[in-house]
């Protein structure tokens, strides 16, 4: 009878690893996995196996396109997909769950501190650099030289800084590197303060006179000028980072920061650009918008995109027009594009530029006037008014002023008052 049903996949498992319904949200599943990776964690006695299928069932349902796979194929489907040869190490995800360094073990936790041998290595501090780009490069791409000087350990003493690698101890801070100074703030309180030696510059040691590098002057770096070539990619953004791993300053025994450089878009007089869209504003005459327009755009790749209505179209003022693909490329996606809207603004003709024999060539073309039905009698039961023109932005600012200044008044009046004695 269930001859033809195929082998159900089981795609329930990892649900049920984390305790959750197939329904679950991301939410859901973070909590339901931060509780049970915790509670099942090897280093708090858990069973290791259990450990990692929770950490495997996290992996999978917090990914929405495996969890989609996985609702509908079950485990199977993703091991072809997986790639890179069964998943990860759970510690990984652990890890990266909880923000590395920060394991709630503390340094017991196995990868939850430290990485690699070299802890003892200071970091060198990473060197940020803004890079102005317009809307033009983000669009098209384009790629920047840029020299940049930097520090760079000397290649003769090989940033020993003395011909023989002979030094003593820094008499400034006996060879700490630091020096601590006193500041009294008060009566009762002093700060303390550690600061870089400034005698050794914190290596902790001197080198005498006649054994320092000729080359760097027992300094242990040298300037060096560096060509750095930025690619800015086709639809970066913004505030974006483009990292040089490992080329700011050298010193020694430091591990050399990054140079990054911040993308700072120039804003542009015609595009403005919103995620992967781009905006246009376009002014369109009266008859423009009632009877088709077409005009040419330069497009940010100098391209000229001719923009025309369809027959019979009327724009009307405030609309926007939208063209498919010519918008921004995607970063790392360029191939595809948002859109180009087009807002438009109407520009209606000057007040009395129309003769009487004109409105009333209009008004057999246009729609009726609203008026035309009121008759005589209902005109003797109105009372005449005047329109007059307003410029309201002016108006209103000098409402604002005013009431401005009666609050002032109301202020001082509360305050003690000066009065006249009367002689
Ligand atoms: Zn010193
Ligand atoms: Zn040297």
């Amino acid at each position: 009878m269930f001859g033809r049903m195929p082998k159900k996949s089981d795609n329930t498992k990892y649900y049920e690893a984390l305790g959750v319904s197939k329904s679950a949200s991301q939410d859901e599943l973070k909590r339901a996995y931060r509780k049970a990776a915790i509670k099942n964690h090897p280093d708090k006695g858990g069973d290791p196996e259990k450990f990692k299928e929770i950490s495997q069932a996290y992996e999978v349902l917090s990914d929405p396109e495996k969890r989609e796979l996985y609702d509908q194929y079950g485990e199977d489907a993703l091991k072809e997909g997986m790639g890179g040869g069964g998943g990860h190490n759970p510690f990984d995800i652990f890890e990266s769950f909880f923000g590395g360094g920060g394991s709630p073990f503390g340094d017991s936790f196995p990868g939850g501190s430290g990485r690699g041998g070299s802890r003892r290595q200071r970091r060198g501090e990473d060197v940020v650099h803004p890079l102005k780009v317009s809307l033009e490069d983000l669009y098209n791409g384009t790629s920047k030289k840029l020299s940049l000087s930097r520090n760079v350990l000397c290649s003769k003493c090989k940033g020993k800084g003395s011909k023989t690698g002979a030094s003593s101890r820094c008499a400034g801070c006996q060879g700490s590197g630091m020096k601590v100074s006193i500041r009294q703030l008060g009566p009762n309180m002093i700060q303390q303060m550690q600061h870089v030696c400034s005698d050794c510059r914190g290596s902790g040691e001197t080198i005498s006179e006649k054994d320092k590098c000729g080359q760097c002057k027992g300094q242990k770096v040298v300037q060096d000028k560096k060509v750095l070539e930025v690619h800015v990619e086709k639809g970066m953004a913004h505030g974006q980072k483009i990292t040089f791993q490992g080329e700011a300053d050298e010193a020694p025994d430091t591990v050399t920061g990054d140079i990054v450089f911040v993308l700072q878009l120039k804003e542009h007089p015609k595009f403005k650009r919103k995620g992967d869209d781009l905006f246009v504003e376009h002014t369109l005459s009266l008859t423009e918008a009632l009877c088709g327009f077409q005009f040419p755009l330069t497009h940010l790749d100098g391209r000229q995109l001719l923009i025309k209505t369809n027959p019979g179209e009327i724009v009307k003022p405030g609309q926007f027009k939208a063209i498919n693909d010519e918008g921004m490329p995607q970063y790392q996606r360029p191939f595809m594009k948002g859109k180009l809207y087009l807002h438009f603004t109407v520009e209606f003709p000057e007040s009395g530029s129309l003769s009487s024999e004109q409105c009333r060539m209009l008004e057999s073309i246009l729609p009726p006037r609203a008026s035309s039905h009121l008759t005589d009698m209902d005109l003797d039961e109105c009372e005449e008014t005047t329109l007059i023109d307003v410029n309201i932005e002016e108006e209103m600012r000098r409402k604002h002023q005013q009431q401005q200044e009666a609050y002032d008044e109301d202020e001082e009046s509360s305050g003690p008052r000066i009065q006249c004695a009367q002689q």
